[in-house]
């Protein structure tokens, strides 16, 4: 599935009533297999644009169109900086949580419940809630929990910022070796310039005032 972002813009209207332009003017696309990273500084509208990308919000201007799905909506995976795990489900229920709601078997449940958590390195640790997670564990198990869906756009926002430096490298590591194995196409953010360049096979460089593409920064060539 290839993701088309055309013309995007976002105006909000601020508590003192003052028009606030977040994007202007966003045009790029995701392909297939595609690992793309939306990066700048703080305030210049990434989340807003992955907000929109995910249909969580709409936006202002233009339009955000999936081509070469399998006809239905899109699937989508999300992983907030913000850990969204249900405090009162285990690991094993949270991860499973995306299945349910999309109707799968108990089997298909547990079969895959079982083969994200192992590949997020959680094995051992489905009946533990997520009070008793460290942080990255936390990031692991929604890590689980959006793949577990298997969709067709992963879309990840400053996932590992909240995590101390060992931790968060650990964790893009772990991130790519998941992702030569999914190898779906990716939304990341983050305001880090070489996290960026570390996981992206495209980097797009938003600028601050106000959230326009600055540059496009072609990494790897493309995956097929
Ligand atoms: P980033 O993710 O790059 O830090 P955001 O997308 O969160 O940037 O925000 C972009 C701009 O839009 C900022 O100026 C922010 O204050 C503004 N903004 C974001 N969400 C809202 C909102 N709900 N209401 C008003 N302004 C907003
Ligand atoms: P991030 O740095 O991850 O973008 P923010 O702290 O900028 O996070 O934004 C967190 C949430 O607050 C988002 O849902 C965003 O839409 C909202 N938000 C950001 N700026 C404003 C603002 N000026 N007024 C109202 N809501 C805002």
């Amino acid at each position: 599935m290839r993701i088309v972002v055309e013309d995007v813009g976002k105006t909000f209207i601020d508590s003192k009533k003052n028009e606030v332009t977040a994007l202007k003017d966003i045009n790029f696309s995701i392909e297939q297999q595609e690992f793309v990273v939306l990066v700048g500084p703080s305030g210049c509208g990434k989340s807003t644009l992955l907000n929109i990308v995910g249909g969580l919000m709409s936006p202002s201007t233009g339009q955000v169109y999936f081509e070469g799905g399998s006809g239905k909506d899109p699937k989508l995976g999300i992983v907030f900086q913000e850990i969204a795990l249900f405090p009162w489900r285990t690991v094993y229920q949270n991860v499973i949580f995306g299945l349910q709601e999309n109707g799968a078997s108990k089997k298909e449940c547990e079969e895959k419940g079982k083969y994200y958590i192992d590949m997020v390195g959680l094995t051992g640790f489905e009946n533990a809630y997520p009070k008793q997670l460290s942080g990255g564990m936390k990031q692991r198990a929604g890590i689980a929990r959006a793949l577990s869906v298997e969709p067709d756009l992963l879309l990840m926002d400053e996932p590992f910022s909240a995590l101390d430096a060992q931790t968060r490298t650990l964790m893009q590591e772990e991130l790519l070796t998941i992702w030569d194995r999914t190898r779906l196409s990716t939304l990341y953010v983050t305001h880090n310039i070489q996290e960026a360049v570390y996981l992206g096979d495209r980097v797009i460089v938003l600028s601050r005032h106000p959230g326009q593409i600055k540059s496009i920064i072609n990494i790897d060539m493309p995956k097929m």
